[in-house]
């Protein structure tokens, strides 16, 4: 059996040394010494993670039910909450830190498995209050430090210094196994818990995807301009346009077909044409791309998919005003065969081959050749009022979970607009202290009236973000704690990558991306944007934005 607290003694060994190399050694021991039926979960752990790969299971347990728990467990009241908060800003150090203030408590011993078993009965409650029954009775059996790892676990930060990368490496050490190995069963698996317990058993190279377990998503390094690509990808360049909906990989095999978000989520029933069509496929397949809202044989802008999105089971109505398709770019796996190793052109080849019936797609793409033709595409994608672009190495593999320099980002921002700060909210972790998260206004046509349009905190230097707290101080209107409303004297230039009518703020509208472009020193109050502005913007998006796609065939 290994412990729960044998775990967080390892644990805060390993967050006590500063060196990689002694962390490795430290959890690699800890790895060598698990319990045979406890290492897979240990190593989850030690990821951060409470659940193996594919499994949709959530704790469920937010910041309120959390307090909730804290206070039954502890017995503090709200100041001594408050105040552990403000010493730790860390949900385990707080409650390790209140129990140990508790005298005669005792504990139980808990082991790794019993520690699993209690989070799946978390995980199965079906009510709030049943779930904070059952954390509040295993934090009850609890030591402090046990505790704190619980807590750890729960907010899925341990903050002991390990990133994943280095995990892998443990596994590598403890079991002699290739790191490169550990790294690409992870990546296949995407489950720390297994790729140990194939290390252990000496079977790495059986590492394979499987049905229903989503792989990570490849990701996309941006670049600044056709020539960086060419310089990193070669001459012979693959593009596709970037559209704008959601990401998505989709699993179909035999009777049944599944979709799955970026951060791994089933949402296949929010889709149920896209599954539907997938039956009709004459193959198992795991696909890559992404789910647009699509009209008329158009795109439509994201925020039309919005009104798809979480809905569990669309009614009839909802499904035919905001009709969706599936885009496809990549193929993962074909029946059985495993194709991400496979260079680009080939998984394309195999893609089309599919004759995908409607509302699958295909990602329209153009073979290109040198950056003067790069930039003649990307001129084309913003005539068309599109984001940008997505530039692909055509021989490459696919890498589950990597932000690899084989498939680049082209985009800049669409606009930007002149507005002023109307309030200021305090930074959290680096930027506490300063006034760094302000919100902004434009100006209603012909009136001194000013309609709030979004909120950004990037953009500004460390040393701009310090004159402009002093500045916010002294033309401060209201305090009202986390938020101050200011005076309208300080003109921002704001970047963004699309606007939307949205209820969140008084103009009607919400900006995708604001960051920060420039503090207009330059310009007063007088010169902002306006509404007007804002509205055509929107306007153009909405009617003349075009993505490029490829109707299926069959
Ligand atoms: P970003 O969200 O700006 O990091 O851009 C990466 C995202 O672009 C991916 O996660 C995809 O959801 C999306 N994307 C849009 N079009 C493509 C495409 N043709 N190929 C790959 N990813 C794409």
């Amino acid at each position: 059996m290994t412990t729960l607290a044998e775990l967080a003694r390892a644990g805060d060994a390993i967050a006590t040394t500063s060196s990689k190399s002694e962390k490795v050694r430290l959890l690699a021991q800890f790895f060598v010494a698990a319990a045979e039926d406890e290492l897979a979960q240990a190593a989850r752990y030690f990821g951060g993670g409470v659940f193996p790969a594919g499994d949709q299971r959530t704790l469920q347990v937010g910041g309120a039910a959390f307090s909730t728990v804290l206070r039954a467990v502890s017995g503090a009241d709200e100041a001594s909450i408050r105040a552990a908060w403000r010493r730790h800003s860390d949900a385990g150090d707080v409650t390790g830190d209140l129990l140990s203030r508790l005298e005669g408590r005792s504990s139980e011993t808990i082991s790794i498995r019993d520690l699993d078993r209690a989070f799946a009965e978390i995980a199965d409650a079906r009510v709030t209050r049943e779930r904070t029954a059952r954390l509040t009775a295993l934090l009850e059996r609890a030591s402090p430090d046990e505790a704190r790892y619980i807590a750890k676990l729960i907010t899925g930060e341990l903050r002991i210094g390990l990133r994943e990368g280095l995990v892998e490496e443990a596994i590598g050490v403890a079991f002699g196994a290739d790191p490169a190995a550990v790294s690409r069963a992870v990546m296949l698996t995407g489950d720390l818990g297994e790729a140990a317990l194939l290390a252990r058993a000496g079977r790495l190279d059986t590492a394979a995807p499987r049905w229903f377990v989503p792989l990570r998503s490849m990701l996309a390094t941006p670049v600044a301009g056709a020539e960086e690509a060419v310089a990193r990808l070669g001459e012979d360049v693959w593009v596709e346009d970037k559209y704008d909906g959601i990401r998505c990989q989709l699993h179909r095999s035999g009777g049944e077909a599944a979709l799955y978000s970026r951060d791994l989520k089933n949402i296949s029933t929010q889709f149920p044409e896209i599954t539907t069509a997938a039956l009709d496929l004459h193959a198992d397949v795991m696909l890559d791309g992404e789910i647009l809202a699509f009209h008329d044989g158009r795109v439509m802008p994201f925020h039309a998919l919005q009104t798809r999105l979480g809905r569990a089971a669309p009614g009839a109505a909802v499904m035919s005003a905001v009709p969706v398709i599936y885009v496809a770019w990549d193929v993962l796996m074909v029946d059985d065969e495993v194709l991400i190793d496979r260079p680009l052109h080939e998984r394309r080849g195999r893609l089309e081959a599919l004759g995908v019936p409607h509302p699958l797609a295909l990602a329209h793409l153009e073979r290109v050749r040198g950056a003067a033709e790069i930039d003649r595409r990307f001129e084309d994608a913003r005539a068309r009022l599109n984001e940008g672009l997505l530039l692909k190495q055509p021989d490459s593999p696919y890498t589950p979970g990597r932000r690899g320099l084989n498939w680049l980002k082209l985009k800049r921002p669409l606009d930007t607009l002149d507005v002023v700060v109307v309030g200021a909210e305090w930074g959290h972790g680096k930027r506490r202290g300063v006034l760094s998260d302000v919100t902004f206004a434009v100006r209603v046509d012909g009136t001194d009236q000013l309609a709030t349009i979004g909120k950004a905190y990037t953009g500004l230097t460390d040393a701009e973000i310090a004159e402009m707290t002093t500045l916010l101080l002294d033309i401060t209107v209201a305090d009202h704690g986390h938020y101050r409303t200011v005076q309208p004297r300080i003109v921002l230039e704001i970047a963004f990558d699309a606007v939307q009518s949205s209820a969140r703020h008084k103009s009607g509208f919400a900006l995708r991306f604001p960051r920060i472009a420039r503090w207009r020193h330059d310009k007063s109050p007088a010169d902002i944007d306006t509404l007007s502005r804002v509205r055509d913007l929107a306007n153009a998006i909405e009617n003349e934005r075009v993505q490029l796609v490829d109707q299926g065939g069959s």
